[in-house]
């Protein structure tokens, strides 16, 4: 099977790592921005698999250019782990060619003060009650012509969202009738030396943890301020956390897809310095996405800040510790009251061991390799734009414990308040 990579930053090293492993997987084209970065990825994994590699350039924000490459190399599937501003242009590309479509996060614009985006965002924000600037409208949009073309779009088959719907798919089969409450817990406990870095693009991760929180409850939105809502958790293999309620967008595609859910919570642990540097750089501007004039060139601040920081890459080979990724559910069985914790830990150290990569990184490039193979070896088949949640889960969980990321069940966790 012939599969078509668009992307070669840290999630797109581990997943084409692991689609080297996997057998389903014939002939792998690397395509991005950078192709020297493509190159060199190739080059090390050549010697290691039976896929057939080989490279090119692509940009991605251009139709044209997508679909040039994609006519020459026919890919029967197509896993974009470049960055969320450029799905809509990969769908498009993947109609035209006939190629499914496979990717880790819902579409984000990239320039927010377009007019005619931000009519349709400001009308979402009325209608749907969060204003984060991602939402799954604009793909979802896309069902229809993906069912006319007889094609597959996996939507979000990263850890989270991806595993933590796969988690809780896996709830609802086995351990309840009906799931009321959902918290999902994201815990970094790795310590990569620096005062700030972020693990993943730093221009994705600022504006979503900058960005106003919010929650779904009894059939709607609620929006809280940036780190309004605060607990603290006790992670297996990481010890006591700070956790603060984020948006995140598996709430809006579970909401939708599992019956009689009564409240959904997103949190993720930070520490205090990379809180304090994240609200100076707020106050001074620096997390902006409007351009400004500076010296005679027009500069964006967030970009220029990414130039800055250390690149996610680099923090690989320094960061130790673990991640805890899981999903308290709490709902009915049999007519009794059932708690149960899904999750998954991962050692940053060991990841880069394997890959190159910390776990940021690996634990949603494994799982991005296993959605795409789901999709391309044809266990789960339907035309149509679909959430992970949607498909059987069990291949997708015993793929996670063959590939690197074995969860556990607890049947008696600590809940969040
Ligand atoms: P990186 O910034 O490390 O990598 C992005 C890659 O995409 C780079 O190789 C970059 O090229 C390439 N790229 C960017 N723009 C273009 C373009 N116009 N044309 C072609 N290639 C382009 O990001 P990550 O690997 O950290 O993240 C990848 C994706 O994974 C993102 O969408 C992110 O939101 C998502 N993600 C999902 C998670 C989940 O759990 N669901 C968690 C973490 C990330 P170049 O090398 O030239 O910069």
């Amino acid at each position: 099977m012939k599969l078509m990579v668009i992307g070669c930053g840290g999630v797109a090293t581990v997943a084409i790592h692991k689609c080297c492993e996997n057998p389903v997987f014939t002939e792998i084209l690397i395509a991005s921005r950078t192709k020297s970065k493509c190159d060199a990825l190739a080059e090390k994994l050549a010697p290691k698999t039976q896929a057939k590699l080989t490279t090119a350039t692509v940009d991605a924000d251009s139709k044209d250019s997508l679909v040039k490459l994609m006519s020459e190399y026919k890919p029967h599937t197509v896993l974009n782990v470049a960055l969320p501003y450029q799905d809509l242009t990969i769908m498009d590309a993947c109609l035209e060619c006939g190629a499914n479509y496979v990717d880790t996060a819902n579409y984000e614009a990239e320039d927010t003060d377009d007019p005619e985006w931000r009519a349709i965002y400001e009308k979402r924000c009325k209608e749907k009650g969060f204003t984060a600037y991602f939402d799954y409208s604009w793909q979802w949009a896309y069902d229809e012509k993906f069912k006319a073309a007889g094609l597959t779009a996996l939507l979000g088959t990263g850890f989270d969202p991806g595993v933590t719907s796969v988690y809780t798919a896996y709830a609802q089969k086995h351990y309840f009738d009906e799931i009321h409450y959902i918290d999902i817990l994201d815990c970094n406990g790795g310590d990569h030396g620096y005062p700030f870095a972020t693990n993943f693009n730093p221009e994705i991760n600022l504006r979503e943890v900058s960005a106003n929180g919010s929650y779904w409850e009894n059939g709607h939105w609620v929006e809280t301020k940036p780190m309004e809502i605060k607990r603290e958790y006790n992670f297996d293999g990481v010890g006591m956390k700070d956790m603060y309620l984020l948006h995140h967008e598996e709430i809006e595609s579970l909401a939708k897809n599992i019956p009689n859910v009564k409240r959904i919570r997103f949190f993720m642990t930070f520490g205090q310095s990379y809180l304090t540097h994240m609200n100076c750089l707020q106050n001074v501007g620096m997390l902006n996405t409007t351009p400004i004039m500076f010296e005679g060139k027009e500069i964006v601040p967030i970009k220029f800040l990414k130039a800055l920081l250390p690149d996610p890459a680099s923090l690989g080979p320094r960061t130790k510790g673990k991640t805890n990724i899981g999903c308290i559910f709490r709902g009915i069985k049999d007519g009794k009251e059932r708690n149960i914790y899904i999750y998954n830990i991962c050692d940053h150290e060991e990841s880069y061991k394997e890959t190159g990569a910390q776990a940021v990184s690996y634990t949603t490039g494994v799982p991005a390799m296993i959605g795409t193979a789901m999709v391309a070896g044809g266990t789960w088949k339907g035309a149509g734009v679909f959430n992970v949640e949607e498909f059987d889960p069990d291949p997708y969980m015993e793929a996670l414990n063959k590939y690197g990321l074995p969860w556990q069940v607890s049947e008696n966790p600590v809940l969040v308040e």
